[in-house]
């Protein structure tokens, strides 16, 4: 899953003719890969477009798929009895609000688990957008203009089914504006589903996840997935990272499944030890580590990697 990495470094350099071509040139596609066996797991439902996959994963979660684009980035929408909660928008590229709209009639809180243009770029559509009182955040809902984001939006980044009225060429990350500002440990209720809104930063400054006690979930961002994990970005922190890793841990007890930001959803919450100990190798300064290209670490752990820079913010 090298795939992040390469688009990852493009958005953070801001290279706009930064493109994954040495992937392109290599014998396999990235979407070999696909589609990822664990989501036949759950009921795939149809909302009349073949951009996003949606999968009812509970009897009020939804998760909304991007299968087609290298990001793979995952939205869930959580159902209470008074209103919905979208966790993340994607990259902007489909109609999301379309889509909600067909699986619930509820006024809808967008929540961002941070402000990384693949979290957030379809938050335009939206009028309710809870946020971080942070630089990071304020400055990414400004947008940006076509030249920061279209390295990540080359063609060879797309498998198939893009939308019509979709251009890479003219692709752009909309603003918006937050109605709210979130505080750590600040509880949303949805009606009879309160959700737990937890800081965690370290991928990015504004990270957070959220957590759902009644249905035993919590949604990790990019926090935590299963692949290569982005611990070195001019903005990340792994100081924070680990700190957060921490927090995140005490709550193993309440949740039975992690809900991440990209590939695969419904990820066991026994990552939460092994990503606690992967901080901890990570520390010790005896584990072994590879160097890439770039110069950051990485870290292979069972199921995700952690790839820093060093040397290390601790
Ligand atoms: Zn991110």
């Amino acid at each position: 899953m090298l795939k992040k990495l390469a688009l990852l470094l493009c958005f953070i350099s801001l290279v706009s003719s930064c493109t994954p071509a040495s992937r392109a040139q290599s014998d396999t596609h990235w979407y070999d890969a696909l589609p990822r066996a664990s989501w036949s797991e759950y009921d795939l439902i149809d909302t009349k477009q073949n951009w996003f996959e949606v999968y009812q994963l509970n009897e009020n979660t939804y998760a909304i798929y991007e299968p087609y684009q290298w990001q793979e980035a995952i939205s869930y929408l959580l159902i209470g009895s008074e209103k919905a909660m979208l966790v993340d928008t994607l990259q902007g590229i489909g109609d999301l609000k379309s889509v909600v709209e067909q699986l619930t009639n509820l006024p809808v809180i967008v929540v961002n688990t941070h402000s990384h243009f693949d979290h957030v770029s379809g938050n335009y559509q939206f009028d309710n957008i809870y946020g971080m009182d942070s630089r990071f955040t304020l400055d990414n809902a400004k947008g940006h203009d076509h030249s920061v984001n279209a390295g990540n939006m080359t063609a060879d980044t797309f498998w198939k089914n893009v939308p019509e009225n979709f251009s890479a060429d003219t692709y752009e990350n909309k603003p918006y504006k937050i109605s709210k500002y979130l505080s750590d440990g600040e509880i949303i209720d949805i009606g009879d589903r309160p959700i737990e809104v937890v800081f965690t930063p370290g991928h990015s400054p504004d990270s957070l996840v959220l957590i759902d006690k009644n249905n035993r979930m919590m949604m990790t961002g990019d926090s935590f997935y299963p692949a290569p994990l982005y611990v070195y970005s001019a903005t990340s922190s792994f100081r924070d990272y680990a700190n957060s890793v921490q927090t995140m841990l005490k709550y193993r007890s309440d949740v039975d499944f992690l809900l991440p930001g990209h590939n695969e959803t419904m990820q066991p919450a026994s990552y939460l030890a092994k990503l606690h100990a992967a901080t901890l190798a990570v520390q010790d300064g005896r584990t072994p580590s590879t160097i890439g290209d770039s110069g950051n670490h990485t870290y292979q752990f069972e199921g995700f990697s952690l790839i820093v820079k060093k040397p290390l913010d601790y």
